[in-house]
């Protein structure tokens, strides 16, 4: 049987940040069959969740690993698995930013993620108290600069909403090829 090529991607970030409902509403836009939760269903991350879409002779597998603080020292135990990368940032959570720019920095100085893509999400824009893009960068811009031999991008999100989305698995096939 023809083999796909499988390209694993970790979806990290803080609890709270939408990575769950991001990873739903992915599912529910490409895989077919696929009956997406109601958001009322949608349990902040805790553990592991996982799916996987097909795009033509392409399948992504995401794993979206718990942000719960105590999870935080898992992560490193999937990064030399990964082949790309998403950090999910809640852009109303101005208080704990700071606590994801440090899971994001310590993230980053992982040698098994040395060139890795990465790929930012600015989630919960559908919200009138989220930061914009710029601010968000501007915050992060540290962690910016050490990007190293990395394809990077930064796009602004609703997973709610599904906005986004489509172009953030463009990318990440765009990555993947
Ligand atoms: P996780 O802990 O990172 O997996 O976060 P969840 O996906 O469980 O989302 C946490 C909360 O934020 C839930 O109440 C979601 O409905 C809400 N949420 C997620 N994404 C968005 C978004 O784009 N806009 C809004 N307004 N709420 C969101």
């Amino acid at each position: 049987m023809f083999q796909k090529d499988e390209y694993y991607v970790l979806i990290l970030g803080l609890d709270n940040a939408g990575k769950t409902t991001f990873l739903e509403r992915t599912k529910s836009k490409f895989s077919r069959n696929y009956q997406s939760l109601s958001a009322d269903k949608i349990s902040p991350t805790v553990g592991l969740n996982i799916g996987r879409i097909d795009l033509g002779s392409i399948r992504l597998r995401f794993w979206d690993l718990g942000g719960q603080k105590d999870l935080l020292t898992l992560w490193d135990k999937y990064y030399s698995e990964a082949h790309a990368v998403i950090f999910m940032i809640d852009s109303t959570d101005k208080e704990r930013l700071s606590m994801s720019k440090e899971a994001f920095d310590e993230m980053m100085v992982h040698p098994a993620l040395d060139r890795v893509p990465l790929l930012v999400l600015a989630n919960k824009q559908d919200l009138e108290s989220a930061m914009a893009l710029d601010e968000i960068k501007t915050i992060f811009n540290e962690s910016l600069q050490n990007l190293g031999k990395r394809d990077f991008k930064i796009q602004p999100i609703s997973a709610l909403k599904s906005q986004g989305i489509h172009e953030s698995i463009d990318w990440l096939v765009y990555c993947a090829k």
